[in-house]
């Protein structure tokens, strides 16, 4: 049938009714938030799935209303297709009439330790200067400079355009423009990092926010969209019909190596970003992913491992990397063991990005890591202070020691990091995923990359020890 519902969350329950028909079959999530507020109330919380979701497109995510009713999503793996699959247009979640606060076991303890936390936060360079003043696009300039910067579908690791798209231009540009503009935004009213902001227009209108790396690097250079404004649009259109920046993203770049598009035509692929929401037969190919854009055009070089595709930072270039896109059960996380920290921006040490040494422990330590973080609900970036400030990292356990009263110790946290990994690769397996299916495309074996002439150089068995724990 036709119909999607909406669930909603309440303190009287669950319930499930039927989806107002104008948000159905091609509405755009800007304007679907808008009525969703109007009939349930501009303080309820949303998550909900665009046009692309409800067409069960493999690219399609979930997205989420920020507090100013813009979007956040929750990018990769085709959540908004599951969704969709279910007939699910929207969660409401509706808090009226609950505690002001969750129960803390020990109240001073907690408010202790989140000032240690908090201070450790604002101290390190990365958290307290980079990401407020340049978003995670700060990013752009500073793998170009490493030679680790995909560009035209990972044939380069540097090009000569970088700047135009990177964090200084995009501070730059906000603080010039003015208007909407608005440089440190946080994404949720309690954080104090606030990587985020609102990109205006060159009148100071509003066009995007959350307008990350991945997806600046995405347009901006692997697709070679060279204007950072063209990008922006393209990030709004993709918020817009909810389908995942990073593999929409490499999926364009895909189909301009594949001839279906110019290389660098921004206008051309916000067209078919928009056509999305009908589909066109095109568009809907593109939304299916870079995989599928790949075997359409019966290409070799497609940068996917599990047929998710591989984001912003070359895996031959920064070689920790490439083994966690090749070994996290997701399939080309970056996120989910950021190498990228210690290989470029020597958080938590220094492991050489060209060199194998090294790199095998520090994948499978920050996957570890990183799986008992995400399980605390805290954002990824606090990882930057938790590796290289101890205070920070004790501070994390004492504040869930004493919201739930535990007694936590690194070490369990350690274990529970192993204990997530090991759920998600046993899932993998019940799949049908083998430890061929942790490998990266041949090409990057066979294909070197500039400026280092570097090459992906693991072989299967050494693959195979990242997740030997
Ligand atoms: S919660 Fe994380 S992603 Fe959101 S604005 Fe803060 S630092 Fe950025």
């Amino acid at each position: 049938e036709d119909k999607f519902y909406i669930v909603k969350v309440s303190m009287d329950g669950v319930t499930i009714e039927d989806a107002p028909a104008e948000i159905i079959g091609g509405c755009g999530n800007y304007k679907a938030i808008e009525i969703l507020n109007a009939k349930y109330g501009p303080k309820v919380g949303i998550a909900l799935a665009g046009p692309a979701g409800e067409y069960r497109l493999a690219a399609a995510n979930i997205s989420v209303k920020d507090p100013e009713s813009n979007i956040r999503s929750l990018g990769r793996g085709g959540l908004g297709a599951v969704l969709g699959s279910k007939k699910v247009k929207a969660v409401i979640i509706d808090d009226a009439g609950a505690p002001a606060s969750v129960p803390v076991a020990n109240p001073e303890a907690f408010k202790a330790a989140a000032k240690v936390f908090a201070k450790a936060m604002l101290d390190h360079p990365v958290t307290g200067q980079a990401l407020p003043n340049y978003g995670t696009d700060v990013l752009v300039n500073i793998l170009n400079e490493a030679g680790g910067l995909p560009t035209r579908n990972f044939t380069t690791g540097r090009n000569d355009w970088a700047n135009n798209v990177g964090g200084e231009t995009m501070n730059a540009n906000i603080t010039a423009r003015g208007g909407d503009g608005k440089v440190a935004h946080g994404c949720h009213a309690g954080c104090i990092i606030r990587c985020s902001q609102w990109y205006p227009d060159k009148d100071g209108k509003y066009i995007t926010s959350g307008f990350e790396y991945e997806t600046a690097w995405g347009l901006g250079a692997d697709a070679c969209i060279t204007d950072l404004d063209e990008c922006a649009y393209i990030d709004r259109a993709m918020d817009d019909v909810g389908v995942d920046s990073i593999e929409t993203s490499v999926a364009i770049a895909t189909a301009m190596e594949g001839g279906l598009l110019p290389w660098g035509d921004g206008k051309a692929a916000l067209k078919l970003v928009e056509e999305m929401a009908i589909p066109t037969p095109l568009a809907r190919i593109l939304a299916s992913g870079t995989a599928i854009v790949g075997k359409t055009c019966g290409l070799f070089r497609v940068p996917i491992v599990k047929d998710q595709a591989i984001p912003a930072y070359d895996p031959r270039s920064v070689k920790g990397i490439g083994l966690t896109y090749a070994t996290t059960p997701m399939g080309a996380d970056h996120t989910a063991g950021y190498t990228i920290a210690t290989n470029i921006l020597k958080v938590g040490g220094y492991v050489d990005p060209l060199q194998k040494e090294g790199q095998i422990e520090l994948s499978r330590n920050l996957q570890i890591a990183t799986a008992a973080v995400d399980s605390t609900g805290m954002c990824i970036f606090v990882a930057f202070p938790v590796l290289d400030i101890p205070e920070a990292f004790m501070a994390l356990i004492d504040m869930i020691n004493a919201r739930y009263g535990y007694s936590l110790t690194p070490d369990d946290v350690t274990e529970l990091g192993k204990s997530v990994l090991k759920v998600e690769r046993g899932f993998n397996k019940k799949a049908g995923f083998t430890n061929l299916d942790d490998r990266l495309p041949e090409f990057f074996e066979e294909e070197a990359i500039a400026p280092h002439n570097a090459i992906w150089d693991f072989t299967p068995e050494e693959i195979d020890k990242v997740m030997d724990f």
